[in-house]
């Protein structure tokens, strides 16, 4: 299960990482009433969507404007503006496919001075059984031409589950991502941090793309992205409760009541399954 970047953001605050302060609004009126609250004076209004590469995104619609799903405002009327130009439109990112999603939420959030975009990653490495962080020095909006081009750039860490964390891994994180003085004890409560959510909520995925030193020196999670693993929501009924179904497949939906592995693929072709390696030897098949 995937949740909303203002979620993740509410989970990493609630375990002692570091983000700006935001609100979740449904409308353009509450973005102004929130924007007031949240002070300024520089605002980013962010479209919540399921998918990431929203900033390089753009809206189908053309009274969404040109801009992608992550804009900035100046002021409280120009905040309330960019939510309402937003809200009820289809954002086309790299990661939605042709479709789009519809935007039903924006985030609004407290704009921060950048002065470096990182990449932190953790996830569960499945070649070693572990937990891994991956980082790079490249972060922002084009990862995966980093990954593409430059892999040499992306470097990956695991920690032994036997062992569990030590400050060394955070140090490790810390020196690969050229960070300074009080930013590597920063790195390494940060790694700390995320190591615990990640165990303590049963994750599969968690993505802080970008990770910033931000204009005083500090660092600062600017994006989030987290999926958890299914099989252990059950533990977690907190967690379960922030599932958005309006960001789900109908028909996966349906099948998910039902315990049943079905995943829909585009016209009108669909894979029902009760494995995964079945469901892949499927893919195959149909594909030859
Ligand atoms: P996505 O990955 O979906 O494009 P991000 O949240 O990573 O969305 O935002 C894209 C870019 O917008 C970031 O790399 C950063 O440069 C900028 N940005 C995002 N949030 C803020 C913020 N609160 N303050 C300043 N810049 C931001
Ligand atoms: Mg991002």
């Amino acid at each position: 299960m995937n949740i909303h970047e203002y979620q993740a953001k509410s989970l990493l605050k609630k375990f002692g990482a570091p983000v700006s302060d935001g609100r979740v609004v449904l409308s353009a009126d509450e973005a102004a009433e929130k924007a007031a609250e949240l002070g300024g004076p520089l605002w980013v209004v962010k479209a919540q969507i399921h998918a990431g590469g929203r900033g390089k995104g753009h809206f189908k619609e053309p009274e969404a404007g040109e801009k992608g799903g992550v804009r900035l405002a100046k002021s409280v009327e120009e905040a309330a503006e960019e939510a309402r130009r937003m809200l009820g439109h289809t954002l086309v990112t790299k990661q939605t496919g042709p479709a789009g999603k519809v935007v039903n939420r924006v985030y609004i959030e407290d704009g921060s001075g950048i002065e470096r975009e990182l990449y932190l990653a953790a996830l569960v490495d499945r070649q070693t059984s572990r937990i891994a962080f991956v980082c790079s020095t490249e972060g922002g909006m084009d990862i995966e031409d980093v990954a593409a081009k430059t892999p040499e750039k992306i470097l990956t860490f695991s920690i032994d589950p036997a062992s569990g964390y030590s400050p060394f891994h955070g140090r490790r994180v810390a020196f690969a991502l050229g960070l300074e003085g009080a930013q590597i004890k920063q790195c390494v409560k940060l790694v700390e941090t995320l190591y615990r959510m990640f165990l303590e909520s049963d994750m599969s995925m968690l993505e802080i793309n970008p990770l910033i030193v931000t204009d005083k020196g500090d660092l600062k999670c600017l994006d989030a992205k987290i999926g958890f693993d299914d099989n252990a929501l059950y533990r977690h009924p907190d967690i379960a409760e922030m599932r958005d179904e309006t960001e789900e497949d109908p028909k996966e939906l349906e099948a998910s009541k039902y315990d049943l592995n079905y995943i829909a693929l585009d016209g009108e072709i669909g894979c029902m399954v009760n494995g995964a390696g079945l469901a892949m030897a499927t893919m195959d098949i149909i594909k030859l």
